[in-house]
């Protein structure tokens, strides 16, 4: 098991506030199935295409034309579910939620409002230094993407680009568990970790494929926990939606500017109007939208194409036995079979890529070292070139090999250094390039010795201190490294060294 102390959520407080106020943030999570098919369509999701190919009769709402429900989504937000051990819903039904916009062509979106297919479960969010909380999940939901309009490609017309449309999206809500800026983000981080885990959703937040709405209220100390206690929101503050954020830094940045906004409001003794407010980064401010008055009466009802979802507890199983080990308990294992860190277990399993490549250079090896290679080395290597692990240019097998020379003697960790240096620019099979390069460590005793004896014999004062303080052997150590281009076996060295000196 992880080794972490689980503390009631802190909450942030806000410098330069007058009173004392707590924040208090739930999260709306938008994640694109990874679905080549539409949710009730065969049209492709393939991203950057030529605006407007990727649409079937029924995503451009043509009359007549019925949607026929995806089975692979619907298991994509299954397997969601259960990797945030939430309850699984085997009957679910889809809704109407109807409203104008012009990149929304059926004039309604088809979501989940009364019966979602996935219903309460919980995510653990760690917060640095062996912290963590409990962010529970209220219901996932299975909901239609909207189309996009363009606005920047003619001074007088804006154009629809329908390739979106109807694209699944699964609707991740919290509770409002998250009390600060950086929790939040946390937070944000742990889904798309677990969504690229169970590969249902890429987690690409640039094309848009993740993304959240976040709601944002600040109360008074104390009052949270007894809307923990009771369960009843009108313990709380109004909150405000801040729709569409994409990015980490925009998110704390937007809830940060938000609290307050709220906080300077009520400070002067006002109030806050609940309303959807959009984030400018440029400006660093939230402006409203619109308010929950003037919001759009959605008219949800059942939508008559669809008939309810019914699934079986045999189906929703197997998907069950089919997951693969998760983020925290692959962080577990890594650190009790590995005899990692924590911070290590966490580098190595934050990406399932990471995750995979490290287990690929570990298996039936020194686990340790491997872990030092992949995060010092590679990963150091990795980060100055930006490149990510996918297009690493040393493979896992080759890592593999390098680690196989060292561990038979036949680099120093040194050399091995340089041989990955020379792998990472030049491709090639370590094991080849140490032989055709003479790179090969020297444990001909003979020859270290030779090596050594000159040395003691040109440097008699040398000697004669060494000999009174044998700290200073060492020197002789990097003389003999040095006579020999690094490939003397250091063990090798050091042993006839504290012979010949000591004593
Ligand atoms: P809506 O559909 O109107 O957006 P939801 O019931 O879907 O309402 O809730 C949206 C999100 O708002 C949830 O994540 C919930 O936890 C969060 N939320 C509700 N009340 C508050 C509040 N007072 N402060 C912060 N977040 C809240
Ligand atoms: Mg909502």
């Amino acid at each position: 098991m992880l080794d972490l102390t689980f503390t009631a959520p802190k909450p942030k407080t806000i410098a330069g506030a007058r009173e004392d106020w707590e924040l208090v943030i739930g999260l709306e999570v938008h994640a694109q199935v990874a679905s080549k098919a539409k949710l009730f369509s065969g049209a492709s999701t393939k991203f950057g295409a030529e605006p407007n190919s990727n649409v079937a009769f029924v995503d451009a709402a043509m009359p007549g034309m019925l949607p026929v429900i995806n089975e692979f989504c619907v298991e994509q937000a299954v397997r969601t579910g259960l990797g945030l051990k939430a309850d699984i819903n085997l009957f679910s039904a889809f809704d109407r939620k109807n409203y104008f916009y012009p990149d929304l062509p059926q004039g309604y979106q088809i979501s989940q409002l009364y019966h979602p297919i996935v219903g309460e479960g919980e995510v653990l969010v760690e917060m640095g230094k062996g912290e963590a909380r409990i962010v529970r999940i209220e219901r996932i939901h299975l909901e239609q993407d909207a189309g996009k309009s363009v606005h920047d490609m003619d001074p007088n017309m804006s154009f629809v680009d329908l390739n979106r449309t109807g694209v699944a999206l699964m609707e991740i809500v919290s509770r409002p568990d998250i009390r600060g800026p950086e929790e939040a983000a946390a937070y944000v981080v742990k889904i798309r970790q677990i969504l690229r885990y169970l590969g249902t959703c890429d987690g690409n937040m640039q094309n848009g494929n993740l993304r959240a709405d976040v709601n944002v209220s600040v109360c008074r100390p104390g009052e949270y926990e007894k809307f923990r206690e009771n369960d009843d929101f009108g313990l709380l503050g109004t909150r405000c939606e801040i729709k569409n954020m994409n990015s980490m830094r925009f998110i704390q940045a937007a809830i940060d500017i938000e609290a307050r906004r709220q906080i300077a409001i009520l400070e002067d003794g006002g109030t806050i109007l609940q309303e959807t407010r959009l984030y400018d980064p440029d400006k660093n401010e939230t402006r409203s939208m619109r308010s929950k008055e003037e919001a759009q009466d959605y008219r949800y009802f059942p939508c008559p194409d669809l008939l309810p979802l019914t699934i079986t507890q045999d189906w929703v199983d197997g998907i069950a036995a089919s997951l693969p080990e998760l983020p925290d308990a692959k962080k577990a294992r890594f650190i009790s079979d590995f005899g990692m860190t924590e911070y290590d277990a966490g580098v190595l399993t934050a990406d399932v890529a990471n995750a995979a490549y490290f287990e690929a250079v570990a298996k039936g090896r020194d686990g340790k070292q491997a872990a030092n290679w992949v995060i010092n080395e590679l990963f150091g290597r990795l980060n100055k070139d930006d490149c990510a692990i996918g297009a690493s240019p040393v493979s896992a097998d080759q890592l593999g090999g390098i680690l196989d020379l060292i561990a038979r003697g036949d680099i120093s960790g040194k050399i091995a250094k340089d041989v990955f240096e020379i792998v990472y620019t030049e491709g090639g099979d370590p094991a080849d390039i140490v032989e055709s390069r003479g790179m090969k460590q020297v444990t001909d005793l003979g020859a270290i010795e030779a090596a050594l004896d000159k040395i003691i014999a040109d440097n008699p004062a040398q000697v004669d201190k060494a000999r009174e303080n044998p700290k200073l052997a060492g020197w002789f150590v990097g003389q003999v490294m040095k006579a020999t281009g690094g490939k003397a076996n250091p063990k090798a060295v050091n042993e006839l060294v504290g012979k010949k000196l000591g004593g």
